[in-house]
């Protein structure tokens, strides 16, 4: 396999083409944003956690019978994946009330929803991925109402699996985003779960003591990220080698 040249780049992650036409390379960058990319650091080996994470997330949720786009690592900062048409809609679900939903309708902090929740919101930096609704993601056409079912049917199964995941490392999955995309060149059209899974986009915090090892630590400067993610690697037992 032979890495050609970008397809993408994003805030976090690069996508390289591939000889083989329905692969791509997902590389990890240091790259940390918050607050809509206002506030931007380079935070040293971010992306080498990141990677690290989401694989063992992303082949867990395989094992679990949830297709996703993860085939290998290749090293540290770069894996192969299959190569997805993003559908432009970020999935967030919540356990509990926190970050931007506690401001949109006053809730109180870490209120338990009686089950979990699903948001939807578009993927538009330019417009700071508004909240967008069924009807009009059906209008837009991005996927049909039948897609649109599967898709959040996939979120909630998604989250029961990482629930148990991290409560047995002792964290509780407060919410998390995640990204889906239709496979192309393979004549299938099959939606499955692409993108990362890592404490960029989920809020984890230990059970005990409610301390967190998120992006949060970086949005609200409230201490050394890298630590933080660390704590998550050394939980799951994860072998990092640099
Ligand atoms: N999230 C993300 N990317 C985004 C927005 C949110 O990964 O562009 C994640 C975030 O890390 C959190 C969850 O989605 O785990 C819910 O985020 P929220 O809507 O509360 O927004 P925030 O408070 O992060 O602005």
């Amino acid at each position: 396999m032979t890495k050609l040249s970008i397809l993408y780049e994003g805030k976090a992650k690069i996508l390289y083409e591939t000889n083989v036409s329905n692969e791509l390379i997902q590389f990890f960058k240091d790259d940390a944003t918050a607050h809509n990319a206002q506030k931007l650091e380079i935070i040293n080996s971010k992306g080498i956690i990141n990677n690290y994470i989401s694989e063992y997330i992303m082949n867990f949720l395989g094992k679990k019978g949830v297709d996703n786009h993860f085939i290998k690592r290749v090293n540290s900062r770069e894996q192969l994946i299959r190569k997805v048409k993003i559908i432009p809609i970020e999935f967030v679900v919540r356990n509990f009330a926190f970050g931007s939903i506690i401001k949109r309708y006053n809730l109180s902090k870490e209120y338990k929803f009686k089950k979990p929740l699903i948001e939807l919101f578009l993927k538009k930096d330019e417009l700071n991925d508004p909240l967008i609704n069924d009807d009009l993601i059906i209008e837009l056409g991005w996927v049909n109402i039948s897609e649109l079912e599967d898709l959040k049917n996939k979120a909630l199964i998604i989250n029961e699996h990482l629930v148990n995941l991290f409560s047995k490392i002792n964290i509780e999955l407060i919410d998390f985003k995640i990204e889906f995309g239709k496979t192309v060149n393979d004549n299938k059209n099959k939606l499955i779960l692409a993108d990362e899974i890592s404490p960029d986009n989920c809020r984890l915090w230990d059970k005990s003591t409610k301390k967190n090892f998120d992006k949060d630590i970086f949005r609200n400067n409230t201490g050394d990220l890298i630590k933080g993610y660390q704590e998550i690697v050394n939980r799951f037992e994860i072998k990092i080698e640099s």
